[in-house]
């Protein structure tokens, strides 16, 4: 497994495995089987509902706990931001049983972003946390928020496929040393990523998978990935990427198809801030 220097040191496994919409009773098998198939990065989040899952396949794997990069995020809270904050980071710790994950994000940039920021300033400072980034921040909100606190996040993780490729926000995470990792790698299979014509076209030219394409398209634009699945063959297949490379012109022909717009929801849409913001989990 190839890996990425984060910009405080820590060393973060270029693909990864996502656990978003595995029902809490999937995730522990599912889990299971992606460590067996040797990814070492697993990502969760709180409102997922599923970290209590992840930690139980976690201990029984046996896998020692330093060859492991664990992921989780903090959901919006409510003020004290600063309080609640560091209580929903004991709550995911705890749920996880682990003594520190390897990486905290925000998981979106709404609520009291700052108040926030700083409980997860302290928590890396405590070595609970050994890197703390964001999720879903645009330039703009990026910027403001390396500009105005002492940690830059070490991760940014977005929306980013080949239809929706992020170039501008690479460029500024490139100039900021925030590492760019991409959600929804295969765009949720939408805009019928896995048969399209100009992937499907490369994967028959590399002897490999659409989705074996698109990660490596992700690699080889230094952007941190983790695709999700429940299938142990497409498990194994996604982290089969490391023994064969797009040239030139193939990377060209998937940067060719970005629109330039999302596939899920806009982060700027004040319906989305309205609903993301009000969101509350359970406990
Ligand atoms: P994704 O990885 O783009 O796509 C997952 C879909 O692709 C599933 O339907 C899966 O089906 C299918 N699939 C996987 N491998 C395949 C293959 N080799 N061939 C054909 N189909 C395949 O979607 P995602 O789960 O939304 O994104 C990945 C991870 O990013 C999440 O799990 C989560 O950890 C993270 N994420 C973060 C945010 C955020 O706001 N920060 C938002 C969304 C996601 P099967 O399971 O049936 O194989």
């Amino acid at each position: 497994m190839q890996h990425v220097t984060l910009n405080n040191g820590v060393k973060m496994p270029v693909l990864g495995f996502g656990v978003y919409q595995i029902p809490a009773e999937q995730t522990e098998r599912a889990v299971t089987e992606a460590l067996a198939a040797g990814y070492r990065l697993l990502d969760t989040a709180a409102a997922y509902g599923n970290e209590e899952a992840v930690g139980r396949a976690v201990k029984n794997s046996g896998i020692p706990r330093q060859e492991l990069f664990v992921t989780t995020k903090l959901w919006v809270q409510d003020a004290p931001a600063q309080d609640n904050t560091r209580r929903a980071f004991e709550t995911s710790l705890t749920r996880l049983g682990l003594d520190h994950v390897d990486l905290y994000l925000m998981h979106q940039p709404y609520g009291d972003v700052y108040g926030q920021w700083r409980a997860m300033e302290a928590v890396n400072r405590e070595g609970l946390a050994q890197a703390i980034g964001v999720a879903n921040f645009y330039p703009d909100r990026l910027l403001d928020l390396i500009l105005n606190n002492e940690i830059t996040p070490a991760v940014n993780q977005i929306e980013t496929h080949p239809f929706f490729q992020r170039t501008a926000d690479q460029d500024l995470m490139r100039e900021h040393g925030v590492q760019h990792q991409a959600w929804g790698g295969f765009a949720e299979g939408k805009n019928d990523l896995f048969t399209h014509p100009v992937l499907a076209g490369i994967g028959e030219a590399q002897g490999k998978s659409v989705a074996q394409v698109v990660l490596r398209w992700l690699i080889q634009r230094d952007i941190v990935t983790i695709p999700k699945s429940v299938n142990p063959d497409r498990m194994a297949q996604n982290i089969d990427v490391f023994d064969f490379e797009l040239d030139n012109e193939q990377m060209a022909a998937v940067a060719a198809l970005d629109t330039g717009t999302t596939l899920f929801f806009d982060h700027h849409d004040p319906e989305m801030v309205a609903w993301l913001s009000k969101r509350r989990l359970e406990n």
